[in-house]
């Protein structure tokens, strides 16, 4: 079983280069965003896709592809650093200049950071940068809890992530396990790397294991159940008014 019936789903994806910091090529994007965009396109499903500055960059196309499709284009920061290691300066650099190169293509106003980390002493670079929803934490990660008790006072709507990308790859019983346990909004999120053939890389076992064919089977049937259950899919700047 797949969660309960009528939840709320929003499918995300972080657009990045190829499983960093671990490597740095972007076969992800030229070969796992088109069979990516493909599933969603025959599910007739919208997404949110969190896209670094400097992919778009690179490929254009690709980005004007996933706006025409509908979905939701949201900003993942320029150059995929991690937050907590950038000075302040540093860190409006990446916001700013991410969210510049991105608004040539759609309205941004969702935002995420690398690694699902970022200091809450930085929020008010994005309300300022014109986003309104940050999807920054990971209910799953500790740092989401201690925050919460600290209750960072921010306009913008907080909509954590509700699992990590690879339970997705998971075996179909263990998986569904995960998924019947996450209350709504669910926030699943998946890497476009993820769509490639990584299992003879040098990279840790949640990275690789089940890439490429089997991965894209596995979110094709995760997305049909929750369909099944009468589950609603939304975009991440659906959820900014709703928290
Ligand atoms: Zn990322």
């Amino acid at each position: 079983m797949i969660g309960r019936q009528g939840q709320t789903v929003a499918f995300t994806v972080d657009v990045e280069p190829d499983c960093p910091p671990f490597l740095h090529g972007f076969r992800g994007i030229e070969q796992g965003m088109p069979r990516l965009l493909d599933l969603l396109a025959s599910r007739g499903i919208a997404g949110t896709f969190f896209t670094t500055g400097d992919v778009a960059s690179r490929y254009p196309e690709i980005v004007a592809r996933l706006v025409n499709d509908g979905h939701e284009l949201a900003c993942h920061g320029m150059t995929h650093t991690a937050f907590p290691d950038l000075g302040e300066d540093a860190a409006r650099d990446e916001i700013d200049r991410s969210a510049a190169i991105l608004r040539h293509f759609a309205p941004v106003t969702s935002f995420r950071a690398p690694y699902l980390r970022f200091p809450s002493s930085y929020l008010p670079m994005l309300e300022r940068a014109g986003f309104t929803l940050d999807s920054s934490q990971a209910i799953y990660k500790l740092a989401y809890h201690r925050e919460r008790r600290a209750a960072a006072s921010t306009p913008l709507a907080r909509v954590p992530a509700s699992i990590t990308s690879s339970v997705l790859r998971l075996p179909r019983a263990l998986r569904a396990a995960y998924l019947a346990a996450l209350s709504d909004p669910v926030v699943l999120f998946v890497h476009p790397w993820e769509f490639v053939d990584l299992r003879r890389e040098k990279l840790r076992l949640d990275c690789r294991f089940k890439t490429g064919d089997t991965a894209l089977r596995c979110v094709a049937a995760v997305l049909d159940r929750y369909t099944a259950r009468g589950a609603r899919f939304v975009r991440m700047r659906d959820l900014a008014t709703a928290t």
